[in-house]
């Protein structure tokens, strides 16, 4: 079994992105900034924010956040988010999600698709699903794209179940995976338990982001199947842990990746780099 852990795709994604750092700062004339948006009290929101930051810095770039209080209106909402996409000294913006319907069409309202670094603007997703280069795509999403080359899974061909239809992570993981070639099925909270056990039974590669504390267990897999934890949960013990049953699970795998240690990593390492990316196309580098 492989453990496929995060650190070291993130550590790759560092190395690459300091490979043309310096020109970059050298043309903007500073490091590249990304503003981080919340509202509301969402410990977890929080607790992603302050690692994005966090992740941003160690990479050699900038980062701050602003919260705003959840009865913030449409109006304002808009108003700074459009402000910030102006900021010429602003690169990237990470509007953390969920949000209440009204506030993510104001947010997407406001957003620059240039500077929409979690792929949340119509323009981007619409290249998300019609498989073009170019723009970005949500970053937990690409995240585990990122994991699974890096460990040398392959996608071309194989079947591949999702569970989890969120627009931050299911539904853009099938577009790109369906862009690699896999054939995928989607399951969720409806899926009738015969089906799911159905289709995980011939799936290659499982791919969980329930937020279900252990949901998955061995009798679901099949033998040799690749697994991606997506899930960020609170065990009854209060522990930190995944949609699946990691310790159950993992002699049944051929790779698998942990919670904590697993995706969130490379999803703050995605972040740092669609936000260099951004900052690379303004100055033309
Ligand atoms: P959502 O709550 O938006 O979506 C959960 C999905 O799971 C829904 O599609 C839901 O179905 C489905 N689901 C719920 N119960 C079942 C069930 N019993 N059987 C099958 N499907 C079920 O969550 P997110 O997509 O935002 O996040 C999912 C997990 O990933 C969370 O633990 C979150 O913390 C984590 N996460 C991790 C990130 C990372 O970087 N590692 C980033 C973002 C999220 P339905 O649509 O029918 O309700």
């Amino acid at each position: 079994m492989i453990e496929m852990r995060g650190k070291a795709v993130s550590d790759r994604i560092k190395e690459d992105i300091a490979e043309s750092l310096d020109a970059v700062i050298k043309a903007l004339g500073r490091k590249p900034r990304l503003e981080i948006i919340r509202v509301g009290t969402n410990e977890a929101d929080a607790s992603y924010g302050r690692s994005a930051i966090k992740k941003a810095e160690a990479f050699g770039m900038s980062a701050g956040l602003t919260s705003f209080p959840s009865d913030i209106s449409y109006e304002s909402f808009e108003e700074h988010i459009r402000k910030k996409s102006r900021d010429e000294d602003v690169d990237g913006i990470l509007v953390l999600r969920p949000l209440p319907p009204e506030l993510l069409e104001a947010a997407e309202r406001g957003l620059s698709p240039d500077k929409d670094l979690d792929g949340m603007t119509d323009i981007n997703m619409s290249r998300l699903f019609q498989g073009q280069e170019g723009g970005f795509a949500p970053c937990t999403a690409m995240a585990v794209m990122r994991l699974l080359d890096f460990y040398g899974a392959d996608t071309h061909g194989k079947h591949v179940v999702i569970i989890g239809r969120s627009p931050v992570v299911g539904k853009p993981l099938a577009m790109l995976m369906l862009s690699r070639d896999a054939t995928v099925t989607v399951c969720h909270s409806k899926t009738g338990e015969d089906i799911l056990r159905e289709q995980l039974s011939s799936a290659d590669i499982i791919c969980t982001a329930v937020g279900k504390a252990e949901f998955l267990g061995p009798e679901y897999i099949k033998e040799g199947a690749v697994i991606v934890d997506c899930g960020i949960n609170v065990s009854e013990e209060g522990k930190l842990c995944g949609d699946v049953d990691y310790e159950a699970v993992k002699e049944k795998c051929l790779m698998i990746s942990p919670v904590p240690g697993g995706l969130g990593a490379v999803t703050t390492a995605v972040l740092c780099e669609n936000l260099f990316k951004a900052a690379r196309i303004k100055v033309g580098k």
